[in-house]
């Protein structure tokens, strides 16, 4: 049979449980198969990251050594030029042609689709999970993807690509942004992210300013 696998990517700057928490609930609700976490290198819309690539990757590996099914995948890391999610989706659809991709992104990110790169072929080669957080206002689905979306789990693994599934979430609040404020101002950031990741980036003096 073919798999169910989602791709979620993002600066990891650092890893923190509002991205770890969601995306293990996500993972029972699909059934997924595996969940691979892609660090951006050079993200095309937002400043560069803080952490080297490098410490991104070595936090993410503390992280994710919790998480069985979660594996990190560093091709981003390892192209040059910018992280244009289309070409990602390229490659992991030539290393999977039979299987069912799914390309995991808040209802906010969802709603700026139409302006990424080539985003109609991003739906040719993946469906999309968009994730709404539980408590936050329901927001309106854009028009432009009524024709793509399914209501159930089943349905993403009929197809490989082009359908658009919306799955409300528990919320967690915690960002990377308010994490790297908190290490900047000598604040408490235990229970924000895995412990061997606050012990890292004590280690490695990080976050110890804004900029
Ligand atoms: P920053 O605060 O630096 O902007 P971030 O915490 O949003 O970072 P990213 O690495 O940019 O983290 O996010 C990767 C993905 O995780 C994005 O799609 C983002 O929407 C999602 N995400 C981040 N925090 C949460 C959260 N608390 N709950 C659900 N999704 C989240």
């Amino acid at each position: 049979m073919s798999r169910l696998i989602c791709l979620f990517g993002g600066t990891f700057d650092p890893v923190h449980y509002g991205h770890l928490k969601p995306l293990k609930e996500l993972q029972h609700r699909l059934g997924a198969d595996a969940v691979h976490i892609i660090p951006a290198a050079l993200p095309p819309h937002r400043p560069a990251p803080q952490a080297s690539s490098q410490q991104r990757v070595n936090m993410l590996e503390l992280a994710l050594s919790e998480y069985p099914g979660f594996f990190l995948d560093t091709r981003e890391l390892e192209r040059s030029g910018p992280s244009w999610t289309v070409l990602t989706l390229r490659s992991f659809r030539q290393q999977y042609p039979d299987d069912s991709l799914c390309l995991v992104m808040g209802s906010d990110a969802f709603a700026g689709l139409p302006t990424w790169y080539h985003w109609q072929e991003i739906l040719q080669l993946a469906h999309v999970v968009v994730i709404e957080r539980a408590g936050t206002e329901v927001v309106t689905r854009p028009d432009w993807a009524t024709d793509y979306l399914v209501d159930d789990v089943t349905s993403l693994r009929h197809r490989k690509c082009s359908s658009v599934l919306y799955v409300r979430l528990k919320r967690v609040d915690i960002s990377a942004t308010e994490i790297r404020k908190r290490l900047a101002t000598g604040q408490d950031v235990t229970g924000m992210l895995p412990d061997e990741v606050i012990t890292y980036i004590n280690q490695n003096g990080l976050y110890q300013t804004t900029t």
